[in-house]
């Protein structure tokens, strides 16, 4: 039961009498706090500048006949016009910081601000990776620790640590795999795909050069074992599987998958993505994986969304690890941590290399945040954090079932995703009226159509870092809009009604955005 608060209102109960959007027309268009922001372009002038600086004297010009001859036509703001246009517009933006971000597959939990305050102590923070290593041995003692934790807590051998994002080292394992089949001279050309997998693995796959093939999924929503052993045979590389699953189910048969891979000479890529849900309970190495990304920002807390830095460090298992991407950190006996590049890959014997993935070392500060986050959390923690994480989603799941069509929910509990389909709304309403509805509702809408392999898909991911309370709002929220899709409500075809703007044509944007302004007359 909720308790009511001071003023009287319970989580989960809708508050009346909200003006913000009721009443008259307003001369600016405002509407108290919510304001609205035109373009820059509408708003700077060429003659205003947040910069003052003197006109340059003296020193030759050595443009060679190319400085511009016309005026640049980039509207000028003054200091304070730039920064009210981005707090405006920042203000108008959905953040975990605001409330809960259900997009399923992401993991947007919150960050903790102890993770910021360690990644912006001076010594992390205002290094440059072309400082001489002895100048950054504390960086480096980080990036070995981080990578020792990685590798107990996946049990395995290696670790690629400098991939940027999930995607980046989804390539960097299948470099991995393709380095140790050219090394006993193994031509493969095929790598094998269960149909509900993120886009990045069929993309990864693709741009590695090889052919993607789908492996066909039991009714439950696993892969199904039998299908994938039939089509295993001497063209096949290997398989990437993501376990959990995006369906939000563990995959079973993963060690067996794995020994019938391994068995016909190929290798086991699993999309760690969601190691969030067995984080500290299960360790890929244990269930025969060869090479695994882990998203630091989404199981260790570093922050994403808005197009902020990933970081997607790969665990590799013994037959992979001489393959793996310089340069990486590696501690000799005297207990110095080393920076093993080109020139010193023979003194620790790395010389099968398949090459790099940046050109230094990773994404230090997210480094220094996921160590913060697992080092407080400590074992018992992260523990915890796959149990609560999975409880919260479970929550989810059995509370609107009754509303939702959960495609997979008769299987059993599911893992850190509730997955529901569409079934059961009235004709013309589509998933996507409801993500428009649950906008004014005041959510982030949680991932849509994705997994493809259910209709209309809807797949709500909370995290562990949701209270109770925050979660019985939400299900009052989504069990809302969802009685109003079954029942026809048309008013959802025209949500969202409260956002700043209402529908968008999204598919116009994509395919033809207009990035430009045209009209250089604005001063
Ligand atoms: C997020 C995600 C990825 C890609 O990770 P990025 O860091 O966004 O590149 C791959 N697979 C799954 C299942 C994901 O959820």
């Amino acid at each position: 039961m909720s308790t009511p608060n001071a003023s009287g209102w319970k989580p989960g109960t809708p508050v009346t009498g909200h003006n913000a959007m009721s009443g008259p027309d307003t001369a600016t268009g405002n509407r108290a706090l919510m304001l609205e922001e035109p373009l820059l372009f509408e708003i700077g002038h060429v003659e205003t500048t947040g910069v003052d600086l003197p006109e340059p004297q003296g020193g030759a010009n050595r443009l060679g006949g190319f400085d511009r001859t016309a005026p640049i036509g980039l509207p000028g703001l003054s200091e304070p016009e730039t920064v009210r246009h981005y707090t405006r517009l920042s203000r108008q933006n959905y953040a975990i910081d605001l409330g809960l971000f259900p997009l399923g597959s992401c993991t947007m939990k919150h960050n903790p601000r102890l993770n910021e305050k360690v990644a912006r102590m001076p010594g992390f923070a205002d290094i440059h990776p072309l400082q001489p290593v002895d100048t950054v041995r504390g960086a480096l003692e980080v990036i070995n620790e981080l990578a020792f934790w990685l590798l107990d807590l996946t049990g395995m051998h290696g670790v690629a640590m400098s991939p940027k994002a999930g995607a980046h080292g989804e390539l960097c394992g299948i470099l991995c795999i393709r380095a140790a089949l050219e090394a006993r001279g193994d031509a493969r050309e095929v790598i094998l795909v269960p149909e509900s997998a993120h886009g990045t693995n069929p993309a990864t796959a693709a741009f590695a050069g090889y052919k993607v093939e789908d492996i066909p999924a039991t009714p439950e929503g696993r892969v199904d074992l039998e299908a994938l052993e039939a089509r295993l045979g001497p063209d096949v590389a290997g398989v990437m599987i993501t376990n959990p699953n995006t369906c939000g189910l563990f995959e079973r048969d993963m060690k067996a998958i794995s020994d019938a891979v391994h068995a016909a000479g190929g290798f086991v890529y699993c999309d760690g993505a969601n190691f969030n849900a067995i984080v500290g309970k299960v360790r890929p190495g244990d269930l025969g994986v060869d090479a695994m990304h882990i998203n630091l920002h989404k199981t260790f807390s570093t922050p994403h969304g808005g197009g902020g830095p990933g970081s997607g460090p790969v665990v590799l298992s013994e037959a992979l690890s001489p393959y793996g991407p310089l340069p990486f950190t590696a501690r000799t006996e005297d207990g110095v941590v080393h920076l093993v590049e080109e020139e010193n890959a023979d003194e620790f014997e790395h010389t099968e290399a398949f090459g790099r993935m940046t050109a230094f070392h990773g994404q230090m500060g997210m480094f220094t945040r996921a160590l913060a986050y697992m080092l407080s959390h400590g074992a018992d923690g992260l523990k915890q954090v796959a149990e609560d994480a999975v409880l919260n989603a479970n929550y989810i799941l059995r509370s609107l079932e009754d509303v939702l069509d959960a495609p997979f929910g008769p299987s059993g509990p599911c893992m850190h995703e509730a997955l529901f389909s569409d079934k059961g709304f009235a004709e013309d309403v589509s998933t996507l009226d409801l993500a428009k509805a649950l906008i004014d509702e005041g959510y982030h809408p949680m991932t849509m159509y994705f997994p493809l392999v259910v209709h209309g898909a809807m797949l709500v991911e909370p995290t562990e870092t949701e209270s109770k309370a925050a979660l019985d709002q939400f299900i009052t929220a989504l069990r809302s809009v969802a009685e109003r899709a079954k029942a026809g409500d048309d008013t959802l075809k025209s949500a969202p009604h409260y956002a700043p703007r209402r529908r968008l044509d999204e598919t116009q944007a994509a395919r033809k955005p207009v990035l430009a302004w045209n009209d250089l007359d604005m001063a």
